[in-house]
Order: C-alpha cells, then sequence, then structure tokens
C-alpha cells in the first residue's frame, strides 16, 4: 500500500508583483500556461504571428529548465528539433547557444536517420532561454499559478480557425495515409473509456480568460486575478496532479528545483478545472537518476566520448553561415563519460525490487516511457544481459553535478547510493540528488484537433507533456504548432478578419506532422516519444532538410519572418538547384570515370556499362561509397583537360556543407523516394484486402519486425490491412512490409 501523500513546505514563489499588477489588469490574444518546453516556444510563436501574448508560468526563474537530461536532440528529437528551427521557433538556436558537447548520432548510416544531439550547460539554456523570451516585444512574463479557466459557454462554437480541406485531411492524417485511427489492442477499453467522457464534454463553450493566483508575501494569503484572452495554451508539463516518489516516500510536486529538496508545487486547481470539463484524463509515469558529484568519479577508469568537432548546430541559418559555429555563449566544448553497469549491479536492483514505488497506473505498476525504461525495467526485461551503459554527462561548465543517463531507479537513497557505486569508476561516487519518479495525469490527446485545439472548448489548446509525450522536443513541437494556430486565429478574430487557415504539417512534410497525427488519430496509453521509424516518408524527412521542408510554409502563415533566416533558405536553394543541375548536365564517359580511379572509390565495383558508354554524373553519385566530393573532383579534372574550358568555369562555386548534405542525400535517395511514394499509393488501395488465416508472424517471415508487433499480431491476427493499421505500436514501415509479405505469398 503506498504511503499516506505528505505534502511538504514548497517554496513560495518568489514574488516582485509590483509590475505585474498592471499587466495583469490587460487583455490578451494568447495567454500561454507553463513555461516549459512547450510553452516557451508556443508563446515565442504565438507573438511572432503578432498576437499580444502572455506567457503565465509558476516561476520565473525555472522557465526553459530541463527538468531532466541536459541534452537536446538525437535521432528522430534531433528530426524535430531542426523542424522547430525551421518555422523560426527557439529550442535549436538556444542549444546551440547553451550546448558544450555535439555529436550527429547515426553518423556512419544514412542521412535519413542521422540525429543531430548535444549536451546543454544547463543555466546557460536557461538562460539563453530566457534572453529569447524577454526580446519578443509583445510578450510577457508572469509570475503565477493559473487555478482556473475562464469560458464563455453562453456562446455557439466559434471556429477560430477555417475548416480543413478534404485533400487536406487526407494528407496529414493517418486516417487517410494508412487507416490508423484508433488502437485496438487489449488497452483499447480503456482507450474508449477515456474518449466516451470526452465526447460528452461541453461543446458549446469557448475561453474567454484564465484564473490566477499570485502570493504578495510568505504570511499573506493568495490573490486571485482574472486574465482576459481570446485563446490559451495549456502547456502544464508532469504538473497536473503531480506525485513525486522515492522508494515508499510520497510527495505532492510538479518536479524537483534542480539540485535541491524543494519541490514545484503541482498543478490541482486546473487538474479539477480539466475534469470537471469532461476532458479524459489518465496517468503517466516519468523518472529522472540521481545527480552525482563529478569530483567523486573515477574518470580514468570510464571511457572518454569527446565533442564532434567541428560541431555541427542545429540552426539552419546557423549551419549555412558557417561564420556562426555553435557554442557563442559557452565558447568551449567537453568531454563526455561512459561505464556500465555489471552483474552486481542488477543483482542489487533484483534485491531491492521491493523498495520500489507503488503507483496509481497500471494496477500499481505506473505508466512509464517504454522507450526510456528505468535501471530495474531494463534489469527485469532482459535478464541475459550483463551490462546496460551508462553515460557520464557533465551538467555545466561551471559545476561539478554529473547526469548518469540510463540510470533512473526511484530507489531509497540509500539503495541508489549502492547501485550506482557498485559500478566501474563509480565506487566512490556521491549522490547530491537522489533520483525520483513523478506520476501525473494527462489528457488523452484524441481529445484535440490537428491544430491541438481541444474539440469541446473554442480557442483552447493543448501541447506538450500534459498530451501524453515525454521530451523536450516532443514538447517544444506541439508548443509551436499550437501557439502559432492559437495567435492567427486571435490575431484574425481582434481584427474582424476571416479565419485564417490553420498551420498544419504532413505526415509527408515533416515529424512534427506524425507526431500530431500519431496523438490526435490514435491517442496514446503510455508516454510518446519520436523515433524515425514512425514516419513512413523517412527517406525524405531528413534532419539536413527541413528548412527546405517547412521555411516556406511558415513564411505563408506569418510565423517565419527573420530577414536572415528567409535570406539563407533563398541562398541554399538556390546553390543546391545549381548544383544538382551541374551533376544533371555532365556527362561522364565511364572509361573516363574508371581511368581516374572512379572504381576503387566503389571499392572496385564497375559502373555498369549495359545502359551506353555515358552516364551524367548524377547517376555516378547515386552509386554505393561515391561521395559528392569524389564526382566533383573528377569532373574538375575532366574540365581541366577540356581545351574549351575556361579556368573560371573549372571550380565549383564553394558553399557551407550543410549544401553538400543535402544536394548528396537528395541525389542518392532520389529513387527511393520514389518508390516510397509508391508503396504508400498501393498500401493505401490495400487496406480492405484481407490477410489470410494462416500468416505465421515470426522473423523468418518478417524479420524486419519487432518483437512487440509480432507477438501483438499473433495474438490479435488481424483479419484486414485495416485491422492491422489499428494495432497501437505498429510502425507504419512494418505495416508496408507485412503487405508486401501477404502479396508474395498470394
Ligand atoms: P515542463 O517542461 O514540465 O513545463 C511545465 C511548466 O508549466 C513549468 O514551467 C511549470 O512551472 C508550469 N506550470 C505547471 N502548472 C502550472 C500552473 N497551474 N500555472 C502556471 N504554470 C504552471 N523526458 C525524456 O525525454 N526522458 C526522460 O527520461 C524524462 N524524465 C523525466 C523525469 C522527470 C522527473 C521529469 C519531471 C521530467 C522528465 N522528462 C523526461 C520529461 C521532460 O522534462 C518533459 O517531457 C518536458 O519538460 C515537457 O515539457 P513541457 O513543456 O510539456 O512541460
Amino acid at each position: 500500500r503506498p504511503a499516506p501523500l505528505s505534502f511538504p513546505k514548497h517554496r513560495e514563489i518568489s514574488s516582485s508583483l509590483n509590475n505585474q499588477n498592471a499587466l495583469l489588469n490587460q487583455e490578451y490574444d494568447v495567454i500561454v500556461v507553463g513555461g516549459g518546453h512547450a510553452g516557451c516556444d508556443a508563446a515565442a510563436a504565438a507573438a511572432r504571428t503578432g498576437a499580444k501574448t502572455a506567457l503565465v508560468t509558476q516561476r520565473l526563474d525555472t522557465i526553459g529548465e530541463l527538468s531532466c537530461n541536459p541534452s537536446i536532440g538525437g535521432i528522430g528529437k534531433g528530426h524535430l528539433v531542426r523542424e522547430i528551427d525551421a518555422l523560426d521557433g527557439l529550442i535549436g538556436t538556444v542549444a546551440d547557444e547553451a550546448g558544450i558537447h555535439f555529436r550527429v548520432l547515426n553518423r556512419s548510416k544514412g542521412p535519413a536517420v542521422r540525429g543531430p544531439r548535444a549536451q546543454m550547460d544547463r543555466d546557460l539554456y536557461k538562460a539563453s532561454m530566457q534572453a529569447t523570451l524577454k526580446s519578443y516585444p509583445n510578450l510577457h512574463l508572469f509570475e503565477a499559478s493559473v487555478q482556473d479557466l475562464l469560458l464563455d459557454e453562453s456562446t455557439s462554437p466559434i471556429e477560430s480557425l477555417a475548416p480543413m480541406s478534404v485533400e487536406n485531411t487526407i494528407r496529414v492524417s493517418g486516417t487517410g495515409l494508412l487507416g490508423i485511427n484508433s488502437q485496438s489492442d487489449d488497452r483499447r477499453p480503456e482507450m474508449d473509456k477515456m474518449m466516451q467522457s470526452a465526447t460528452s464534454a461541453s461543446r458549446n463553450a469557448r475561453i474567454r480568460g484564465v484564473v490566477v493566483e499570485t502570493t504578495e508575501s510568505e504570511n499573506q494569503p493568495a490573490t486571485r486575478h482574472e486574465i482576459q484572452a481570446r485563446a490559451v495554451v495549456i502547456t502544464t508539463g508532469t504538473f497536473l496532479r503531480g506525485v513525486l516518489m522515492i522508494g515508499h516516500d510520497r510527495y505532492a510536486g510538479g518536479r524537483h528545483l534542480r539540485d535541491s529538496e524543494l519541490v514545484e508545487p503541482p498543478s490541482v486547481g486546473l487538474a479539477q478545472t480539466l475534469a470537471r470539463f469532461n476532458f479524459p484524463l489518465s496517468r503517466l509515469k516519468t523518472g529522472t537518476p540521481p545527480r552525482i558529484d563529478g569530483s567523486s568519479i573515477d574518470w580514468d577508469a570510464c571511457t572518454i566520448q569527446p565533442s564532434e568537432v567541428p560541431a555541427q548546430p542545429f540552426s539552419h541559418v546557423r549551419q549555412f553561415n558557417e561564420e556562426q559555429p555553435p557554442m557563442v555563449t559557452a565558447g568551449t566544448l567537453i568531454d563526455c563519460y561512459q561505464t556500465a553497469t555489471n552483474e552486481k549491479t542488477h543483482e542489487l536492483v533484483m534485491k531491492y525490487e521491493h523498495t520500489l514505488p507503488i503507483y496509481d497506473g497500471l494496477d500499481g505498476k505506473g505508466n512509464g516511457p517504454r522507450y526510456c525504461p528505468s535501471l530495474y525495467k531494463k534489469v527485469q526485461r532482459f535478464p541475459d544481459r550483463t551490462g546496460h551503459n551508462c553515460f557520464l554527462e557533465p551538467e555545466g561548465l561551471n559545476t561539478n553535478i554529473v547526469y548518469p543517463n540510463g540510470m533512473s531507479g526511484p530507489f531509497p537513497e540509500e539503495i541508489q547510493l549502492k547501485i550506482i557505486r557498485s559500478m566501474k569508476g563509480l565506487g566512490a561516487v556521491d549522490i547530491v540528488r537522489p533520483g525520483y519518479d513523478v506520476e501525473y495525469d494527462f489528457v488523452n490527446p484524441q481529445a484535440l484537433t490537428h491544430t491541438l485545439e481541444t474539440k469541446s472548448i473554442g480557442g483552447l489548446f493543448l501541447a506538450g507533456q500534459i498530451c501524453g509525450t515525454t521530451g523536450y522536443e516532443e514538447a517544444a513541437a506541439q508548443g509551436i504548432i499550437a501557439g502559432a494556430n492559437a495567435g492567427r486565429a486571435a490575431v484574425a478574430a481582434s481584427s474582424g478578419e476571416k479565419a485564417p487557415s490553420p498551420l498544419i504539417i504532413g505526415r509527408d512534410e515533416g515529424y512534427i506532422g506524425v507526431l500530431i497525427d500519431d496523438l490526435v488519430t490514435r491517442g496514446t496509453l503510455e508516454p510518446y516519444r519520436m523515433f524515425t521509424s514512425r514516419a513512413e516518408y523517412r527517406i525524405s524527412l531528413r534532419a539536413d532538410n527541413a528548412d527546405l521542408r517547412l521555411t516556406r510554409k511558415g513564411i505563408d502563415f506569418g510565423l517565419v519572418q527573420d530577414e536572415e533566416r528567409i535570406s539563407a533558405l533563398d541562398a541554399r536553394e538556390m546553390l543546391i538547384g545549381d548544383r544538382i543541375e551541374q551533376l544533371q548536365k555532365f556527362d561522364l564517359k565511364v572509361t573516363e570515370w574508371s581511368a581516374r580511379g572512379g572504381n576503387d572509390l566503389m571499392g572496385g565495383a564497375q559502373v555498369s556499362r549495359k545502359q551506353g558508354q555515358k552516364k551524367t554524373a548524377e547517376e555516378i553519385l547515386i552509386m554505393p561509397h561515391v561521395t559528392l566530393n569524389d564526382v566533383e573532383n573528377i569532373m574538375m579534372d575532366v574540365r581541366k583537360e577540356s581545351s574549351e574550358t575556361s579556368s573560371d568555369e573549372i571550380a565549383f562555386v564553394k558553399c557551407p556543407l550543410s549544401v553538400y548534405d543535402t544536394v548528396e542525400a537528395s541525389v542518392k535517395y532520389k529513387s527511393y523516394v520514389r518508390r516510397q511514394y509508391k508503396d504508400m499509393d498501393s498500401w493505401r488501395r490495400a487496406q480492405g484486402l484481407r490477410i489470410p488465416p494462416d500468416v505465421v508472424y515470426d522473423h523468418n517471415n518478417l524479420p524486419t519486425l519487432s518483437n512487440e508487433e509480432l507477438e501483438k499480431l499473433t495474438r490479435i491476427r488481424p483479419s484486414t490491412f485495416h485491422e492491422a493499421s489499428q494495432i497501437s505500436g505498429m510502425t507504419p514501415q512494418s505495416l508496408v512490409y507485412l503487405y508486401h509479405h501477404v502479396m508474395r505469398r498470394n
């Protein structure tokens, strides 16, 4: 049985409210509730659309706080950061300012799955985010706790954004592409119950503002204020009825204040409000590892993981303009290190299993992130593994605190110490703050539209962890879409204009589209995080081309106005276009290619002569192992020997590295992209086809499917492809493999 909930004294909200009171009595276009990653990008996006915006958050000094790992990006997540940046969002540029260790993950694999990632200096990240937000003249920051929503329930529903066209609905929606609109596994009834309450929610309501509480001093009661707004975006993260847990100790809170015993208060009033309006609420949990003292680590016993040099920034503008490397603020790079758990560690984890918390969700087990599991889950799930990696990531340039990535597990503090001290290099380590778990309410995102506006209350948007996701990048991606749509609609309404077309990213346009479509059409029963495998168009949705895919869309919507970004895009598009045209126009004799050592570049393989004696430089670049650099060097040699060519024409215009990457990937992937669209087309037409009952779902027949997918297919035995698409956890790619497998059998 869980111990009774205790309420430690929360640190009073620091109050410099004098100048706030004047601001509180104004009317806003948009109010964003929460200064986390969703809130920051939502507020900035709303402000960029011209909306008079207020960001109301519990503590101004925690705006931009990295609650868990001090890093941004990674595989799938790095793609999201680049896309947010392409829409002029904040997370990428702030991460460039505060980054102290940069790496492109999967660098040896294809460009589609490469993921930029960087380690942050936590203080610099927050400082840079706060400074950026303060630079928006139409964005006001408030320190207050939102307790309730103001609704105008008498009005008929106002369509704040123009409805989506049928064509658009099909393009953006999984229902159109894959027939994915719900889940049909064994936890489906839970989801259905949540949705039933959502559909009975008030339909004729429209948001009018929020009720906030401020405290002027510790001894005075809180004062309530109403702030009026045309649109409200709620981004309260892990705070809704949050409960923090270490061992069997439970206490109310949204998260710990960094490196201290103090906690930020949970958001109870707002959770009650959402429940009162029949939003479908359920519980999720997540956890963070202990923080350790770097001066007590035996670094020599660990494996060094240096940063890449030169560091590759997130921001497209910074990447294009190579005179602006990242780390502008930090100005220096650090090393990370790696160690691992061992059999002794695993023994301790299992020995003290009984000391772990008992949760509200999933019969006391808690509903945590499947793909970012606690150490206990890893040891339990993979009993044969003798070790799990642990990355030692310094939290900043001016601190000794180190984040042991991979070690979350809310055991009692003394057990956490025993576990961590069992590892190589950490034998004498000290814990600065123990790890803990947080369990919180989230809203089933099926209650939202593709703009992230709630279906039941006009003008009310939700974004971030409150919608069932986990991760800073997923939060910021939702934030920018919710903020932009809220801002544009509110500005149009206040000036009496027609409702604008919404900003919706299609599944074939960006990971942001995949994320939001998955959430609002399928919902989620566990913390959702992004992976490249979730995107059916992942070959075209690369991190290197996010600006080419999205910036024009952002400009048209009024979200991207930065001149430097727009001219960087113009120049990049021109350079890429020129380069590809030159490759297409240049005929290279196969004999010339071979004579200049071209075949050696391809590991001795010969360029096929079947299609004649000549190939364009573009066709040669498609060959495996051939780089753009190789092809251009040979092209220049050939040009030099040609008497008609002047020396000016011989050299190629020097381009930033990012242009080379995009040209190379566009050429190499051209035929795959074409095939991808063809596959998706045939898949779309095949949804009603029957799957024979004797299909054996195993790795012999379907080698690329995960164990989880095979297990679910074997158990559920879908009779059509449409049914298969409704199984939660089935990736679009796996559905296409299954389709090809069945077609081949027939
Ligand atoms: P948050 O960053 O949580 O921000 C919420 C904001 O809302 C805060 O500023 C808060 O002060 C404010 N707020 C709340 N209620 C109110 C109110 N009523 N009025 C005004 N302001 C309010 N992510 C991972 O990817 N992997 C992990 O392993 C991981 N572990 C985590 C462990 C813990 C303990 C925590 C707390 C988070 C963890 N995260 C993890 C999640 C990551 O921190 C979030 O995904 C991300 O911060 C979500 O961003 P957000 O903007 O939705 O919310």
